[in-house]
């Protein structure tokens, strides 16, 4: 059942990075909602970050639990390398070490695409499926609100004073 075709494979690569995903627009709709702009999918970066705040100089990554091997930890076992489950990613028994494999390159390229992207200057915030469930949804969404206005803060080593007595003008639209 899972053994996949080459072809079925990339269908699947394709489909870790597709566009409009609900997770993804649920964030898109939460930011456009607090007053942020964004471009979605900027190819010109390394690994196309779901949304670019370019002057928030940040890219946001919105990646689902199972692909992207979330809480999942990667150890070596007798001089093997494996994946063990997580809550929020199950490796299938069936064909286990295609699984395993899978979701190591996904880790693997994503910590990298990171990791490029650091060196660019950029910040990146990566946001996951299972915090967009509808209990937890607005606290996350506001948490992203508000670490995208800390970073900005940071960045600009505004004084807190003025921090305090100013937030709004932080939201005000990015062009483009
Ligand atoms: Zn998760």
């Amino acid at each position: 059942m899972d053994r996949l075709t080459s072809q079925q494979r990339s269908r699947n690569m394709a489909a870790i990075r597709s566009k409009n995903t609900k997770p993804e627009l649920i964030v898109r709709r939460g930011l456009w909602r607090r007053g942020f702009r964004y471009r979605l999918n900027d190819k010109r970066l390394p690994g196309h970050p779901d949304l670019v705040l370019r002057k928030y100089r940040i890219c946001i990554f919105i990646n689902g639990c199972f692909w992207h091997g979330h809480l999942t930890q990667c150890i070596v076992h007798n001089s093997q390398f494996t994946i063990e489950s997580s809550v929020c990613c199950k490796i299938p028994k069936t064909n286990r070490e295609f699984w395993v494999a899978k979701i190591r390159r996904n880790k693997e390229r994503d910590r990298e695409e990171q990791r490029k992207l650091a060196e660019m200057g950029w910040h990146c915030i990566t946001v996951w499926e299972c915090e967009l469930k509808p209990k937890q949804r607005e606290q996350t969404l506001d948490s992203i609100a508000f670490t995208l206005n800390h970073i900005f803060l940071q960045d600009r080593q505004i004084p807190k004073l003025y921090e305090a007595e100013e937030p709004e003008y932080l939201l005000a639209a990015e062009e483009g």
